[in-house]
């Protein structure tokens, strides 16, 4: 069985924009290609878990946040490095879209994207890890036994000062070179 290390995308790999919706608005923070070739090298499986609650609610459709990835993986490939995989959540219980307006077990905190990637990919979810710049990331990691680090990007200061929300063992470093750094060191 494989490590992972689960990413989250906004406030994580990318700058936070709200909704994120022309992919103009898609600024990678600097180091993210360099510290997701650092996690490829240590041997651990690259796998982005996203709320995208934009969809529910008619701002972006699938579509778009197929697009979205599309250009965050090959700007990872154009730089040496790579993500093995990416989950979203289409869902929200307010949604204006019908179809995506439901309590879902996917949206973060839940833990059923992790679930899912861990049966696709054969992880060791005991042995992984997750980086996000909320508690709610944190949260769905820690339902499944997966360690967790808060990043002070994107709204992750925010969080970090409401620290009773964020899951016990959860670790905050500034951004995802420092929590790259951090897990190879545990690894
Ligand atoms: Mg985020
Ligand atoms: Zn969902």
């Amino acid at each position: 069985m494989k490590r992972a290390v689960f990413l989250d995308r906004d406030g994580t790999i990318i700058e936070e924009s709200g909704y994120l919706d022309r992919l103009e608005r898609l600024i990678f923070f600097p180091y993210s290609v360099d510290a997701i070739r650092t996690l490829n090298d240590g041997g651990f499986t690259i796998v982005v878990v996203t709320n995208q609650a934009g969809i529910a609610r008619g701002i972006v459709d699938e579509e778009f946040v197929g697009e979205a990835h599309r250009t965050i993986a090959d700007r990872m490939q154009a730089g040496g490095a790579r993500i093995d995989a990416f989950y979203y959540c289409p869902h929200y219980p307010e949604g204006t879209v019908a179809r995506y307006r439901t309590r879902c077990d996917c949206r973060k905190p839940g833990a059923e994207m992790l679930r899912r990637a861990a049966a696709d990919h054969d992880l060791d979810l005991s042995r992984s890890f997750i980086v996000g710049d909320r508690w709610h990331d944190l949260a769905s990691g820690h339902a499944v036994g997966v360690r967790g680090v808060l990043v002070r990007t994107g709204l992750g200061r925010q969080d970090e000062a409401t620290p009773d929300k964020l899951p016990s063992g959860a670790v905050v470093v500034d951004d995802l070179a420092a929590a790259a750094a951090w897990i190879l060191q545990q690894a």
